[in-house]
């Protein structure tokens, strides 16, 4: 592949990096990313992820824009409200980069589909907002040997991590840290629970930084720790995640099954 005079001109501030460079841009470019959720923590993940020129980009809700999104899910727009989501994102990201290839999956993520379409990718991105999605990007993900990049979200906080598990010890997953999911009803969600919207902005952003990153091969890679945000307080955090030798997903048993 080569670039474009147009690719030249528009991905110039990558190509004067050292860390980037012409052959770093040719492998955003060839790399394809599913970005599941087009939601709050989706909308600045797609939006920059589009803006790099990363070449192939899946974006998977089954949702459509409802006029209560717009207060943080900063893809989509007031005249789309109705629209299905990953229509709706694929004409904001269009707008941006027109180079860049959208594959529209408005379908909702289960069992069923999950790993022929998580197949099909070189790294995942979970922006849901559910339990059920996380733990089974978590699972498939890890068995798949594909790197995930996942944040959640609660009304003034925000977490994120990178997980690799399938490199084996000091690899952790998310079932490491979290064995099982919550009870369903100690689990807030943003229709009952609220938040402030910005909050999705900064770790959709944290987490569009860091998929470039893993894409690129640069940098330190968040797998193996938790990095929080307390937006009240205007404070980092992280913490190390150690990997659960007897976790259910990425445990010894669960690898030697895999292998
Ligand atoms: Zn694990």
């Amino acid at each position: 592949m080569e670039l474009s005079e147009e690719q030249f001109e528009r991905y110039a501030r990558h190509l004067i990096l050292e860390e980037v460079g012409e052959e770093g841009q040719i492998r955003l470019l060839s790399s394809r990313v599913l970005v599941v959720g087009a939601g709050g923590l989706g909308s600045p993940l797609l939006l920059y992820l589009a803006a790099a020129g990363v070449g192939t980009i899946g974006i998977t809700d089954a949702d459509r824009v409802d006029l209560t999104n717009l207060q943080r899910q900063i893809v989509h727009a007031t005249e789309r409200v109705g629209a299905l989501k990953v229509d709706s994102a694929r004409a904001a990201l269009a707008a941006v980069n027109p180079g860049v290839r959208i594959e529209a999956h408005p379908v909702r993520l289960a069992a069923e589909n999950a790993e022929a379409m998580i197949g099909g990718y070189d790294l995942v991105a979970d922006g849901s907002d559910n339990f059920a999605t996380r733990y089974l990007l978590t699972d498939l993900c890890c068995c798949l040997k594909k790197p995930l990049v996942a944040a959640a979200l609660s009304p003034f906080e925000g977490q994120i991590s990178t997980f690799r598990p399938y490199l084996g010890p000091g690899h952790p997953c998310y079932r490491c840290l979290f064995r099982e999911p919550p009870p369903p009803d100690l689990v807030p969600r943003c229709e009952t629970a609220g938040i402030l919207g910005a909050i999705a902005g900064v770790l959709g952003t944290l987490q569009a930084v860091e998929v470039l990153k893993e894409l690129l091969g640069i940098g330190e890679s968040l797998d193996g720790t938790l990095l929080m945000y307390d937006a009240l307080r205007a404070r980092f955090h992280s913490i190390r995640i150690g990997k659960d030798p007897h976790c259910p997903t990425c445990g010894t048993p669960a690898l030697a099954t895999v292998q």
